[in-house]
C-alpha cells in the first residue's frame, strides 16, 4: 500500500508538515518548532474515507484535516424552525436526552448560515 497523500503532523507541536512522500526514511522538519519528524503516518482512517462520509457542502467547507466533532456525528433532521439570524424557516435539529427522563430533552437547532439555538423541553 502507499501512504502518499496522507497528511503528516509534527509530533511536538501538532503543526501540519506536508503530505507524506510515502518514504518512511524521510525526515520532515517542522517549520514551527524545528522538530524532526519521521515520515510515518498513523495507518488509520484511510479506509473509512468514502465519498458518502462528506455529503453536504457544509462539510466540504471544513478543513480536511479537522476531525469531525461529536456534534457532527449525531444524526440531524430538518424541521420547520425559524432561524433568528437569516430568517430561513428550516433548521437542522438534534435532540439530546439528558440523564434522567425528568429533566426532559434538549433540542439543538442549527441553520446552514451557522446560527445555533438550544431549546429545553
Ligand atoms: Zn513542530
Ligand atoms: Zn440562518
Amino acid at each position: 500500500m502507499s501512504a502518499i497523500g496522507s497528511l503528516i503532523f509534527c509530533t511536538d507541536c501538532g503543526n501540519l508538515l506536508r503530505e507524506s512522500t510515502g518514504d518512511e526514511n524521510a525526515i520532515l522538519h517542522c517549520t514551527v518548532c524545528g522538530a524532526r519528524n519521521k515520515d510515518i503516518i498513523p495507518q488509520t482512517i484511510v479506509s473509512e474515507s468514502k465519498p458518502s462520509a462528506f455529503p453536504s457542502a457544509l462539510r466540504s467547507k471544513r478543513s480536511a484535516v479537522q476531525t469531525l466533532s461529536a456534534e457532527d456525528r449525531k444524526t440531524e433532521a430538518v424541521t420547520n424552525h425559524l432561524c433568528g439570524k437569516c430568517g430561513r424557516t428550516e433548521m437542522f435539529f438534534t435532540t439530546v436526552q439528558l440523564r434522567s427522563a425528568d429533566e426532559g430533552s434538549t433540542v439543538f437547532y442549527r441553520c446552514v448560515c451557522g446560527y445555533k439555538e438550544t431549546s429545553n423541553n
